[in-house]
């Protein structure tokens, strides 16, 4: 079994989930006491939020650069970046080491295809939903990708910052997210992309009409096929769907 590396605390509440899913995934596939290997660098989130929402994406990049060196020197033999958003830095974070990363834009983007979907609606955040690095990467893989209006947007980035990356669940925010859901369906969406690490802490399968892809079990389940598959392939440079 191969060292998963979790870039994590961004925020902690879905950087938990991580861990939990990583174990119970690996103790189902091998059973008995096994667990996931994994090493975590968990920063901190105000710090990175600062930086976000100052767009001083330089200064966010060369935090989890530093990070993903660090895992790599703690033995991680690929690389988790545990937030969608951060994948805006993804290419400088895997420019400063030499092990793999995961993306969660091409995980995700093949767990679509493989459903035979072509047209996915996309909750995250601003950043995730407006911005080419994530949105664009999905749509790199041949999906038409819908987002809500911009009172939606705006709804589904605020109850991101100020409920679910402090570990506050609301009932009223859980159907805002459905009847935003709603719009998306009709508007054409086939499937909806949970593309905010903590939004399935929110919604779960039943609370949409349409199958919804979530981000951060997609994201752990791929890494430990990886890291299991990995034990036969000591030295991958690229890392496809296993
Ligand atoms: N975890 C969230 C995501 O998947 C948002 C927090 C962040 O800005 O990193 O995008």
């Amino acid at each position: 079994m191969r060292t998963i590396g979790l870039l994590g605390g961004m925020s902690w509440e879905s950087t938990a989930e991580y861990y939990r899913l990583l174990n119970e995934l690996t103790r189902e596939r091998l059973g008995g006491l096994h667990s996931s290997r994994c090493v975590l660098y968990s920063v901190d989130f105000a710090e990175i939020e600062r930086l976000q929402a100052e767009g001083r994406w330089d200064e966010a990049a060369e935090v989890l650069a530093e990070a993903a060196k660090a895992l790599e020197a703690a033995g991680a033999d690929l690389l988790l970046i545990c937030t969608n958003t951060m994948h805006k830095v993804a290419d400088e974070v895997a420019a400063a080491v030499t092990i793999p990363l995961l993306h969660l834009a091409d995980t995700t983007a093949g767990a679509i295809l493989a459903s035979g979907m072509r047209r996915v609606g996309l909750l995250g955040t601003a950043f995730t939903m407006e911005q080419d690095f994530y949105r664009g990467r999905l749509a790199s893989h041949g999906l038409d990708v819908l987002i809500p209006d911009a009172a939606g947007r705006s709804t589904v980035h605020r109850v991101i910052y100020e409920e679910l990356c402090v570990g506050i669940v609301r009932e009223e925010s859980r159907q805002a997210y459905q009847a935003i859901i709603k719009e998306l369906v009709a508007a054409g969406a086939e499937g909806i992309v949970l593309g905010c690490t903590e939004i399935e802490l929110l919604i779960s399968p039943d609370d949409s009409p349409v199958p919804v892809f979530p981000t951060t079990r997609l994201h752990a389940e791929a890494a430990v096929r990886h890291a299991l598959a990995l034990a036969d392939n000591p030295h991958p440079t690229q890392l496809g769907n296993p």
